[in-house]
């Protein structure tokens, strides 16, 4: 099989849209180039709405409605602005709409877990969704706290950062085993939220916020190595 040629050539004649028109492009960038850059997100990819988990279905989620705002800085405190912030977690009861998820706690047919949004030029970002239930750790006695996880993209892909977020005064996270991974106990709290009443939304949501670091020395802890 004749393969396609990479410019326009008389000498070939299959199908002529196949062909390209102009030259290739010489590649501008060069490796490291490529790793100071990062994808590029706007709102035709992330709609405003995805940012609440709480109405992504026709009835209410049960469970105790949150929102978790912060910002997400650099490791100079420089706002990464635009960049996509995802969150994915287990309903009110402590169940993951997944299907290698056996814990015996029900699904709710109102509620996904699943939401995501674009930091504003401040670098902030912001969630409406339910607090999480905690739940076992398969064939153990041991419970994971009520956690959020988050996929945050930099500026960089060197800033690609997933991590957890957890809840001030959970008796749980003393004896987690995850959390307990992390051996500096900055990093550990660094992953806790404060709550922040004016972050709420009246009648509806108790409000926390969690800031988030890409680089540097104080970045916030990521799941596997940078
Ligand atoms: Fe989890």
């Amino acid at each position: 099989m004749t393969a396609t040629p990479r410019t326009t050539t008389p000498v070939y004649q299959g199908i002529p849209e196949r062909r390209p028109l102009h030259p290739p492009y010489p590649l501008a960038l060069g490796p490291e180039a490529v790793e100071l850059t990062g994808p590029v997100f706007g709102p035709a990819e992330v709609a405003e709405d995805e940012a609440d988990l709480t109405n992504r279905h026709p009835g209410q989620p049960l469970g105790e409605r949150i929102t978790v705002s912060g910002r997400v800085t650099d490791r100079q405190g420089c706002p990464v602005r635009g960049q996509l912030v995802e969150l994915w977690q287990a309903n009110a009861a402590g169940r993951y709409t997944h299907r290698q998820d056996g814990h015996q706690a029900p699904l709710d047919p109102n509620f996904t877990g699943t939401g995501r949004c674009l930091t504003d030029d401040q670098g902030r970002y912001r969630f409406t969704t339910i607090r999480p239930g905690a739940y076992p750790l398969p064939g153990q006695t041991a419970w994971r706290p009520a956690h959020l996880h988050f996929s945050l993209f930099g500026s960089a892909f060197t800033q690609r950062l997933v991590t957890q977020m957890y809840f001030p005064g959970d008796p749980l996270l003393a004896y987690d085993s995850i959390w307990n991974t992390i051996p500096d106990a900055r990093a550990r709290q660094a992953l806790v939220a404060a709550y922040a009443p004016e972050l709420g939304e009246p009648d509806r949501s108790l409000g926390y916020r969690w800031d988030v670091v890409l680089d540097g020395p104080a970045a916030t802890w990521t799941e596997g190595s940078r």
